[in-house]
């Protein structure tokens, strides 16, 4: 069904990626109404309305599904009970399936593997024996041990090796249920983000290829400098996991690029995506505008590369830069209203256009 101009789309969630959304549908003539448990949150300060309340707060979520036309999520992880009670009152795009599965590891790479899609080797994690047991099973020399819910940015993972003693990581980690995934020693990592309408037509972003430090985001670089079949890889496997998801939305898929150029998934999220904010300046439509017109079923934009870009990040104190970042030619910058510039917490970005990649570098 078409949402048209006008009608007001609900977004789950008051970060800076509601934010952006809430701009990018203001453009196309729509209102938003957000939903968020914070007052002061950087998407309430660009919408139409706002609704204070807890995650499972029922009466306020039944109250925000009777005032919109759709409901989608700028975050994804809320209680299951909460996205079946939004799906009874309002159309919900993405739906279930597509939340569930992004919002716990081991369902994620359990999916992936099912659709013949490689990931890192893994195994499940409830105590100390499953520790030992999943790190022989992964079979390399260093694991990674992540909450299988909750986790993002590298939070909630600890790299471990065959020296550690696993009896007081697994103590240490205070985590009930996790993950242990093989380390990879990937050559590169690069996301794809693509857009999906109800009709299963569907329209991917140029692979970015991505740079982490202490596992946060900090630099996207498009186009990537991979080769064609990996590309083609990319876009093919992205296409795969959002047709068996029957998403309607935006999807990124993370992938690891191992030497010869395969490919395996790292991890999916079902909305815009860190990666994709090189599209506000350096693509025919953004991530944003494409999220309002495969929510609202309306045509989606083209995805042209206009200008090479490096996205980068500002995280913390990095935001305090913002006066010489506009001083230099061809940066766009991109701030989210937060007031407090705690350490890891991603505060605005810059966009680096450029008519070649070699000015670029
Ligand atoms: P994640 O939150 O799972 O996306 O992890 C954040 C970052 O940590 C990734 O983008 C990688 O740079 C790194 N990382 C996560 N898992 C692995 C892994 N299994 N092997 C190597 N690096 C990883």
């Amino acid at each position: 069904m078409t949402i048209n101009p006008g009608s007001t789309i609900g977004i789950i969630g008051g970060g800076q990626l509601g934010r952006m959304t809430s701009l990018a549908a203001a453009n196309l003539g729509y209102k938003t109404h957000i939903f968020s448990p914070e007052e002061n949150c950087p998407a309430g300060h660009y919408c139409d309305q706002l609704t204070v309340a807890d995650y499972d707060d029922l009466n306020a979520l039944k109250a925000f599904a009777n005032s919109v036309d759709v409901v989608t999520f700028e975050f994804e992880n809320i209680p299951h009970k909460s996205i079946s009670f939004l799906e009874e009152h309002a159309i919900v795009r993405p739906g279930f399936k597509a939340l569930e599965i992004s919002q716990n590891r081991l369902k994620e790479k359990d999916f992936i593997n099912s659709l013949n899609i490689k990931t890192a080797p893994y195994a499940r994690v409830e105590n100390t024996n499953d520790l030992i047991a999943a790190f022989s099973k992964t079979g390399t020399e260093k694991a990674v041990l992540k909450t299988t819910e909750l986790g993002y940015d590298g939070k909630g993972q600890v790299v471990i090796t065959r020296q550690s003693d696993l009896g007081k990581v697994w103590q240490d980690s205070a985590m009930s249920q996790a993950i242990l995934e093989g380390f990879i020693p990937f050559e590169k990592e690069i996301s794809v983000i693509i857009a999906r309408q109800t009709s299963g037509k569907s329209l991917c972003f140029p692979p970015a290829e991505n740079q982490h430090v202490n596992g946060i985001l900090d630099v996207s670089s498009v186009p990537a400098n991979i080769e064609q079949r990996t590309h083609l890889h990319a876009k093919e496997y992205t296409t795969k996991i959002a047709d068996a998801l029957g998403l309607v939305g935006l999807l990124a898929v993370e992938f690891f690029v191992l030497k010869d150029g395969s490919l395996l998934v790292n991890e999916i999220a079902p909305r815009p995506h860190n990666s994709g904010h090189w599209t506000m300046d350096g693509c025919v439509t953004s991530q944003f505008e494409q999220f309002v017109r495969a929510v609202c079923d309306i045509p989606l934009g083209s995805t042209d590369i206009v200008y090479p870009t490096v996205m980068k990040n500002l995280i913390g104190k990095d935001v305090e830069k913002w006066s010489s970042v506009l001083g230099e030619p061809n940066a766009k910058l991109h701030l989210y209203g937060k007031n407090e510039a705690r350490k890891g917490r991603k505060m605005g970005h810059v966009n680096y256009i450029q008519s070649t990649l070699d000015d670029l570098k």
